[in-house]
């Protein structure tokens, strides 16, 4: 939880430490009439994180005193929300209809103090003789009743006895206060309706402004945290706890902005328009701002935790832009959700000369030689690529496959293009390709250069699954309404083919989909024979790009660094860097924000940048190894240089060797400052495994060595050393040694 002091925790620490209050009370009310959207989120994060900051408490408070609005669905989603955020409201949630009676007592005091009265002016009447903002109000003449007869009235409206409209309840206080809200106020009105959980107890419910301060009270709240639409209710809080002459402390009000987003509806009213007009599906929509949609879309707490921490706390109202938001989940997944491939829109590769099937391992988080974790990819001569991802007649600088243009199957092998099937109608059905055998990932000994890697999925095996894709519900900045609706905010592909390690294995909720984005399997509609996959966010922000805002300000949020709680603010120097970090290079922002912070590390990155644009690998090989040597010795000290750590990434990058291979090859080049490549070479790293690549060297040294083979021929079998040998040699070592084995055997029987 951030300990980032905002106005509200200063305030909090102030009355600590005054002795003001013993201990602190918050509480989050909202009224069950909706389901909870981000912007409730940003009040719980706040009341509950203000209480868990300073070992207080917050209560879960169900303002339900509109009986016809609400429903126990609305106060499941609100519970949902609050633990799904991660917070806990103690033994049990509180209601304003538990303090009906307590509420209604305080009201028949107001009566007998003579400070509230009983009106029997219409709703147009009282709306007139409330005035203007520069004209004085004008007072009922009902305020002159007496108090025997407010008490009557008052006690026949519980009882139900007059008709909604006929009378209502209020504080006596000015009519010409500058403050609007402080003229006669309503504290009660008759409403006939159902209460879900008072049941048909009540004829005559409170108003927020009488029901809050005192609910508030009741609870033993500290501090009463609204958005600054309350300000103005915040001197009615004051006058009812006051002239009730409760005991102190008394809980305070104070006001905070509220969250707003553009693209974004976000009040209970508009959202539950879209949901009863069917222009979403039901409250959890994934498209919808709601914390039911956010979590069936797959986004995180952590997410929506960070994101609440960097737009703070302010006390004017502001725009904050949607993709800050994005931000922060995408920075979250970018850490945490394993790699795997699904093709999107398949098209058939059959690769000529291969043979039988292999299975691959293939690391979840190639970017990271830190974290491990692997699934095993099945492979043939059948694969699916991405129609996308192959053109026959490409424009320049299309770095995909292309009759002329190989291309690299992610973790696996170098394929090219030998030949186009096409249908009747001209349109492609199938490419026949080769493959280069000692291409492999991980241990790729060719010469053969590709410009980019793409995913695949083996054809047998793969499996197909629904893709949901969202986009903004509303394509305009500041929606009023239907009328803005993004008709395109949905797609569905139905055919899409996930490998089958995804569906099967379970590993984790969240993937990122390479080189498509974040997916998350729906918690609801997926089925192992239908799995369905919500697409929580591109790996890229595609409207800043699609709009060319002209804003220069960095959609990244900046990153607080803390240090005994205290935040220290970046340099602009700083800023300036992990705005390029994250922005330009994809860095995610914890990463970004350590390499922006440390002059050394940032320094270092940047050398290592310079010999190789491989940004995310470096940073995190910089971040991780580079910096844990650097906790032992002075930069200079350092064994390796930058230029090697380039080196190596590039290995992994080329797939040369595997992360796992270029782990050991770190602590190697850490301890003894030798050269990457030197100690692939020595260690025999690169294996060349492929038959066609060792036999013709077999064959030229039987050529060479007549005399050896009659030898072997003849029983001596001591000379199967001396032929591995000189295979060995003539590889530097290279070749791998048990598949030679086999292969001299073969050849010399
Ligand atoms: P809506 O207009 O969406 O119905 P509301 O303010 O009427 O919202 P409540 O259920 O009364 O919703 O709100 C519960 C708490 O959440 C209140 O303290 C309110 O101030 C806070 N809250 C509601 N919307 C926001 C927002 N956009 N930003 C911050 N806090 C909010
Ligand atoms: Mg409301």
């Amino acid at each position: 939880m951030s300990k980032s002091k905002d106005f509200l925790r200063t305030i909090v620490e102030n009355d600590l430490k005054s002795g003001k209050y013993k201990e602190i009370v918050t509480r989050f009310p909202p009224e069950p009439n909706g389901f909870p959207h981000i912007g409730h989120a940003k009040s719980i994060i706040i009341n509950f994180g203000i209480a868990n900051d300073y070992q207080g408490h917050c209560n879960l408070r169900m303002d339900d005193t509109n009986p016809t609005t609400e429903d126990t669905k609305y106060v499941e989603a609100l519970k949902d929300a609050v633990e799904w955020l991660g917070f806990n409201w103690g033994d049990s949630i509180c209601f304003t209809s538990n303090y009906f009676s307590k509420l209604y007592d305080y009201a028949i005091e107001l009566i007998k103090m003579d400070r509230a009265y009983i009106d029997s002016l219409s709703e147009d009447e009282i709306r007139e003789y409330r005035g203007s903002v520069t004209k004085s109000g004008k007072r009922s003449k009902y305020a002159e009743r007496s108090i025997e007869e407010n008490l009557d009235l008052f006690e026949r409206m519980k009882k139900g006895e007059f008709k909604e409209g006929e009378h209502v309840l209020r504080a006596k206080i000015d009519m010409s206060a500058a403050n609007m809200k402080m003229r006669d106020p309503l504290l009660y009105r008759i409403k006939h309706a159902h209460h879900f959980r008072a049941g048909d107890e009540w004829s005559i419910y409170p108003m927020y402004d009488f029901a809050h301060c005192l609910s508030d009270y009741i609870e033993g709240v500290s501090h009463s945290i609204c958005t600054l639409e309350f300000e103005n209710n915040r001197d009615v809080y004051n006058w009812v706890l006051d002239t009730l002459g409760l005991e102190l402390p008394h809980p305070h009000q104070h006001e905070f902005a509220r969250l707003n987003i553009n693209y974004t509806v976000m009040s209970k009213r508009k959202l539950l328009e879209l949901v009863q007009g069917g222009q979403v599906s039901g409250w959890d929509d994934p498209r919808l701002p709601t914390i039911a949609g956010y979590k069936r879309r797959g986004y995180t707490p952590e997410s929506i935790l960070n994101f609440c921490d960097q737009i703070g706390i302010a006390k004017a109202n502001s725009m904050v832009d949607i993709s800050q938001l994005e931000f922060c989940i995408r920075d979250d997944l970018n850490k945490k959700a394993p790699r795997v491939m699904c093709v999107l829109d398949p098209l058939k590769v059959t690769i000529e000369n291969y043979k039988g099937r292999e299975v691959i391992d293939a690391p979840y988080y190639p970017d990271d030689i830190a974290k491990d974790g692997s699934r095993e990819m099945p492979f043939s001569n059948e694969i699916y690529i991405d129609r996308n991802d192959f053109m026959e007649q490409p424009p320049k600088g299309y770095y995909r496959l292309t009759p002329q243009q190989p291309v690299r199957l992610k973790h696996a092998y170098i394929i090219k293009c030998k030949e186009i099937i096409k249908d009747a109608n001209g349109n492609i059905s199938e490419i026949k390709a080769e493959y280069y055998p000692e291409s492999k990932s991980g241990c790729d000994s060719s010469s053969i250069k590709v410009k980019s890697a793409i995913q695949w999925v083996e054809a047998k095996q793969a499996k197909p699954v629904e893709l949901r894709l969202y986009d903004r519900l509303f394509k305009d900045e500041a929606p009023e309404g239907l009328e803005d609706i993004n008709p395109n905010s949905l797609q569905i592909i139905k055919d899409a083919l996930i490998e089958p390690a995804v569906v099967s294995d379970k590993f984790d909720e969240r993937f990122q989909f390479e080189r498509e984005g974040y997916f998350y399997a729906d918690p609801i509609e997926y089925t192992d024979t239908n799995p369905v996959f919500n697409k929580i966010v591109g790996l890229k922000d595609s409207w800043n790009k699609k709009k060319k805002t002209t804003s220069n300000t960095p959609k990244c949020p900046i990153k607080k660094a803390q240090i005994d709680g205290e935040v220290i603010p970046m340099s602009t120097k700083q800023q300036g860097l992990f705005s390029r970090y994250t922005i330009d290079l994809g860095l995610n922002s914890e990463v970004a924000n350590t390499l922006a912070r440390d002059e050394t590390l940032s320094n270092f990155y940047e050398k290592t940048l310079k010999k190789l644009h491989s940004p995310v690998a470096l940073a995190n090989i910089v971040v991780n190894e580079v910096a844990r040597e650097l906790k032992q010795v002075q930069v200079d000290e350092l064994k390796f240089n930058a230029e090697q750590i380039s080196e190596l990434i590039k290995m992994i990058d080329d797939e040369i060797v595997s992360s796992k291979i270029a782990k050991q090859i770190f602590e190697q080049m850490a301890k003894t400052g030798e050269n990457p490549i030197q100690i692939v070479e020595d260690k025999g790293l690169i294996q060349i495994s492929d038959p066609a690549k060792i036999l013709p060297i077999i064959d030229e040294i039987i050529i060479k060595n007549p005399d050896n083979v009659a030898k072997f021929k003849a029983g001596n079998s001591k000379l199967l050393g001396f032929f591995i040998g000189q295979v060995l040699k003539n590889t530097n070592g290279k070749a791998n040694p048990k598949i030679v084995n086999t292969l001299v055997i073969e050849r010399l029987k």
